[in-house]
């Protein structure tokens, strides 16, 4: 059984709105649900855990089966960080089923199935693998004001989601992770700390998070 946790307990504060920016509507339906319909589409996804904010949590499990989306299982009130909201996601799995989670933004409605898929693979061969987009820009090391040193970005790979990984392995990573430090952004960093080596799949620059009203408009665009 392969589990997804979908982290959708923002409180969307960087986003000029009253609501958090995954309930936001994208060419008419709130953007989490856009991403829920992908992980409905997954082969290798059987069972769908969404952290929400609390207060938006009841009735949610209605709104799915409204939009037809049977996988979602459960619903999670979500904690103070994103991590938090993960760590509780987790602790609403059976262990005695679970074999990969793959944890995911809310927030990246753009993910595809095929991405996806490959990336619950690659967990179930290597045991840890994220999806990862290209570095386009030059990326500068500073400190202050000054530029320490220029990085190689043939090397560099940003973070996306999801983030796969067997479930003993994230359950430990989660073990005695003090999920407030700010440095925890994504599972990736916590498997790495244990000395597990971390598979990458290449993803698509699509797979964007909308974090901003600017966002929101860009995402519009891709719809479109
Ligand atoms: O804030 P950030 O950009 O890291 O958010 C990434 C994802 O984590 C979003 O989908 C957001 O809803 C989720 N999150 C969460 N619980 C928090 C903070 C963020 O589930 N306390």
């Amino acid at each position: 059984m392969n589990i997804a946790i979908i982290a959708a307990a923002g409180a969307g504060t960087r986003m000029a709105s009253d609501r958090p920016k995954q309930f936001l509507l994208l060419a008419g339906t709130p953007v989490i649900i856009h991403t829920l319909k992908v992980f409905e589409q997954c082969e290798s996804i059987n069972e769908v855990i969404v952290v929400l904010p609390a207060a938006e949590s009841a009735g949610f499990l209605s709104l799915a089966a409204k939009y037809g989306l049977r996988k979602v299982s459960r619903v999670v009130p979500g904690g103070v960080t994103r991590a938090d909201s993960v760590r509780r996601g987790l602790l609403a799995i059976r262990a005695a089923t679970a074999e990969i989670v793959a944890v995911h933004d809310g927030v990246r409605p753009f993910v595809t199935v095929e991405e996806i898929d490959a990336t619950v693979a690659a967990a179930h061969a290597d045991g840890a693998a994220i999806l990862v987009g290209p570095v386009t820009d030059t990326i500068k090391q500073v400190n202050e004001q000054r530029i320490v040193q220029t990085l190689d970005r043939a090397g560099l790979r940003r973070a996306l989601t999801p983030q796969c990984f067997r479930y003993d392995v994230l359950r430990e990573a989660y073990q005695n992770t003090d999920v407030t430090d700010p440095s925890v952004t994504d599972e990736s960093v916590l498997v790495e700390k244990l000395g597990i080596p971390v598979s990458i799949v290449e993803g698509s620059p699509r797979n964007i998070k909308i974090t901003t009203a600017e966002d929101l408009a860009i995402a519009e665009a891709i719809l479109r």
